[in-house]
């Protein structure tokens, strides 16, 4: 408020000047005498029109510039509740890794950046015994430990998804068949490592098998899929609990 009267008083005295200026000018100039009613008349007029008018006009300025504050904070909190939202949209629930949607769009994204980089299909080995041996929320433990062997598997930068239901899919971004081949050995056995003891002390062994391939410069999306998907049939032909990523394997596989 006193900001308001402060601005006004300003606009107001400025005004009365500028009318003193003007009737000391013009007055004489046109033979009059400037006398007292002159005087008040060119000093009151001003004075009481110019600060009324002016403290309406900053009064009217503040107003808006507070809508806009308010406006431009609002604005900030949507921006950040929809950067949330599309977040969570974008994630698996139960792992928190992307999801297969997301995964694909990310990996889609990498390829048309680079061309080097390999896809990793990894799939929990013989799991539904684990459901119909403990119960699916047990399994849920276990898909969470596998989850987490995974992620402590890949390198950062990698891009991670869960791409089915004991499905996940790695994307090594830039890497060779043979640094690869080294990061899907080292997700298979940070698997095997883990001590999973759902009812007593005796262990259940978690296994993955990972299929890979490194990428070509022409490969789509959905043919690095099916070459990595031919990996893991053939992975878990072998007898599970191994990671291929050899480019020549039997195309029947
Ligand atoms: P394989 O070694 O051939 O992959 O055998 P598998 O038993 O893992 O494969 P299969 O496709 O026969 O079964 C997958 C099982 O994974 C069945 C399904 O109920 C279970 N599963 C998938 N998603 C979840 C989940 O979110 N939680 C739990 N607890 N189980 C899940
Ligand atoms: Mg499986
Ligand atoms: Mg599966």
């Amino acid at each position: 408020m006193s900001r308001i009267l402060l601005k006004s008083a300003a606009v107001a005295f400025a005004s009365v000047a500028i009318s003193l200026l003007l009737t000391l000018i013009v007055v004489p100039s046109l033979g009059f005498p400037i006398g007292r009613t002159v005087w008040l008349t060119s000093t009151l007029c001003p004075l009481m029109l110019a600060w009324a008018a002016s403290a309406g006009t900053v009064w009217q300025g503040e107003r808006l510039q507070n809508a806009h504050r308010e406006l431009a904070r609002a604005h900030a909190q949507l921006a950040a509740a929809h950067r949330r939202l599309s977040e969570k949209a974008s994630r698996d629930d139960m792992t928190g890794m992307l999801n297969r949607e997301t995964f694909f769009a990310a990996l889609d994204g990498s390829r048309r950046k680079s061309d080097r980089g390999a896809l990793l299909i990894i799939d929990a080995d013989h799991f539904k015994k684990i459901n119909d041996n403990f119960g699916h929320l047990t399994g849920d433990e276990a898909l969470l430990l596998i989850a987490g062997a995974i992620e402590r598997g890949i390198r950062s930068g990698d891009v991670l998804g869960r791409i089915g239901g004991e499905e996940f899919g790695a994307f090594l971004v830039g890497a060779t068949e043979v640094e690869a081949k080294h990061v899907a050995e080292r997700i298979r056995r940070e698997v095997e490592l883990i001590r999973f003891r759902p009812v007593d002390e005796r262990t259940v062994p978690l296994t993955v098998s990972i299929g890979g391939i490194t990428c070509t410069e022409s490969a789509t999306v959905s043919e690095l899929m099916r070459a990595a998907d031919r990996r893991l049939y053939e992975a878990k032909h072998r007898g599970r609990n191994v990671s291929i990523l050899d480019r020549d394997i039997s195309e029947a596989a």
